[in-house]
């Protein structure tokens, strides 16, 4: 089965790199499914999951922002913010859900208001992700 490199990198380092058959991503611009040999390519991504085909099995990985480079034989993602489904610990994601849901409710100016709606976003795909921990 032909594959392709992955790396997914933050600026703590890299979190996941692996030999895969295919990179499932949400980009601003829609749903992408990466295979080797696509054509070259970059796209900002959503706060969102990653998903790797490897070998009879999915690695999921949380992914907040960032950008998406496909070469032929090497994907790459950077992002703020990247963690395995094994290293989420949704309890703290959990919380920072309600801390979020509460900052929501609360009347605020719009920029609080857009703050909160990205880490609700951020904790809603660490709590979707965390549960395909392996
Ligand atoms: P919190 O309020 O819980 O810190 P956050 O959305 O504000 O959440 P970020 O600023 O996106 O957190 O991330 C800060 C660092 O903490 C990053 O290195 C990120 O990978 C890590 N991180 C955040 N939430 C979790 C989590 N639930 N499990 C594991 N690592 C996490």
């Amino acid at each position: 089965m032909k594959t392709v490199k992955v790396s997914i990198v933050t600026p703590d380092g890299p979190v996941y790199e692996s030999d895969v058959e295919m990179v499932s991503t949400k980009a601003q611009s829609g749903e992408l499914g990466i295979l080797p040999g696509h054509i070259p390519m970059v796209a900002p991504l959503e706060i969102g999951a990653v998903r790797l085909k490897k070998e009879g099995h999915i690695d999921y990985v949380a992914v907040t922002g960032g950008f998406l480079e496909v070469r032929p034989e090497q994907v790459t993602i950077l992002a703020q913010a990247a963690e395995p489904a094994s290293q989420i610990d949704i309890e703290r994601a959990k919380e920072a859900k309600q801390r979020a849901e509460k900052n929501l409710q609360a009347q605020q100016d719009n920029i609080d208001f857009q703050r909160a709606e990205l880490a609700l976003k951020r904790a809603m795909n660490r709590i979707e992700v965390g549960q395909h921990s392996r």
